[in-house]
């Protein structure tokens, strides 16, 4: 059975791009030096990441110096809060809706979370509200993992120069990457965390932008050897790297138009489902944002009251549908999304809620696949209303 891929969001394929760059740094007789060493083969290598810092650069706005390559985004997130947090002690400010990698480290800094409205875009006034000249750092993503709703970078950074000027401004830019301008979306930021896997490249890498505008450079949280220009140690990933950005300099040529298409293919699929499933909701689309238009394109999230997500991910997967819960990682966990439950979204239609995110080689087929099963499936776990057979 052939599958239809519709967990973008939780890895998108590797962009052919990507793969063809990193394969001389994987089995070339010539790939295997260490950037860090001295010789040919070493300054070979430092020059093919070096190219890949540009590439990052150029895709984000930023100088290649500003860019500092890290494992994922995972770590990005961390070093941006945990490391900011261990240079300026101070207190550290996120939205309720981030991923998990800057909602913990926000916690265990003995935080601040903020509330976001019915859409999941964070509320402004309460972000104000908990800003003062202590905040040290302030954590907003660019775009949501779960629900694709983008949120407001800009206005978070003017809020937070008015009320607190020496923080930072970090956005976890890890969704947007394929889909949104990061030079201009991410342009607020002084750190931006990016991840290769969400974008075409290969797991296990990404970066954090640190730009030299920002109040404070985060401390290293990986010590050592110093690479990265001593921000965080450890021998580099150059194939992984080298994917990192062949896959961002060709998503960012392609963006405008991957956006366009695969936006006209999730529409027809969210509005598929909304019209074949009786009481199913699109989550962070309401009275006051009944568009798309507040969403990335590849999100498409519904919630099917009465149904048990976790089960409905079963029978899509016997179907040959990849989807997932909730975000990839929480996916499997019985608690419902923090993401749902921080937008009001009641337990018990946030317990039947199906993120089918499309990515840059997704198709109509892979529409037109999900129209036929995910209906269907959830049809044989409803309850039979009474009077019915
Ligand atoms: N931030 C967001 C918004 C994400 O969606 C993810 C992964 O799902 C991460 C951070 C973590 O990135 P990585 O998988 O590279 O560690």
């Amino acid at each position: 059975m052939a599958l239809t891929y519709l967990d973008h969001a939780a890895s998108t394929p590797m962009r052919p791009e990507a793969t063809e760059a990193m394969l001389p740094w994987l089995t070339g007789p010539e790939g295997h030096g260490n950037p860090s060493g001295s010789h040919a083969l070493a300054r070979r290598a430092r020059r093919a990441v070096d190219d890949a810092r540009d590439q990052v650069a150029e895709a984000v706005g930023c100088r290649p110096g500003e860019v500092v390559f890290t494992s994922g985004g995972t770590e990005a997130d961390n070093l941006a809060v945990a490391g900011t947090v261990a240079r300026r002690p101070g207190v550290a400010v996120c939205s309720a809706i981030e991923h998990h990698a800057v909602l913990h480290p926000v916690e265990r800094a003995g935080g601040r979370v903020v509330r976001v409205d019915a859409r999941g875009i964070v509320d402004l006034d309460a972000l104000a509200g908990a800003l003062d000249p202590s905040v040290t750092i302030v954590s907003v993503m660019a775009a949501n993992n779960e629900t694709g709703v983008v949120q407001p970078v800009a206005a978070v950074a003017d809020a937070v120069r008015s009320r607190a000027p020496q923080a930072v401004v970090h956005t976890d830019a890890v969704q947007a990457a394929a889909w949104l301008d990061l030079a201009q979306h991410a342009a607020p930021a002084h750190l931006v965390s990016l991840s290769a896997h969400k974008l075409g490249g290969p797991k296990g890498v990404g970066a954090l932008i640190v730009r030299d505008s920002s109040p404070v450079a985060p401390a290293p949280l990986l010590l050592g050897g110093g690479q990265e220009r001593d921000r965080r140690s450890g021998t580099s990933n150059v194939a992984g790297i080298v994917g990192f950005g062949a896959a961002l300099a060709a998503g960012t040529a392609a963006r405008a138009g991957t956006a366009s298409r695969v936006g006209v293919l999730r529409d027809r699929l969210v509005d598929g489902l909304l019209a074949a499933v009786p009481g199913a909701i699109e989550a962070g689309v309401t009275d006051v944002a009944p568009d798309r238009a507040h969403k990335v394109a590849g999100a498409c999230h519904v919630c099917f009251p009465g149904v048990d997500a976790e089960e409905l991910l079963f029978l899509l997967d016997q179907d040959g549908v990849c989807a997932s819960a909730a975000s990839s990682c929480a996916s499997g966990a019985a608690e419902p999304s923090h993401v749902l439950a921080a937008m009001g979204v009641p337990r018990e239609v946030a317990a039947g809620s199906l993120r089918l995110s499309l990515g840059w080689c997704s198709t109509g087929a892979d529409v037109d696949r999900a129209l036929e099963v995910v209906p269907a499936a959830v049809a044989r776990l409803r309850p039979v209303p009474a009077g019915g057979s």
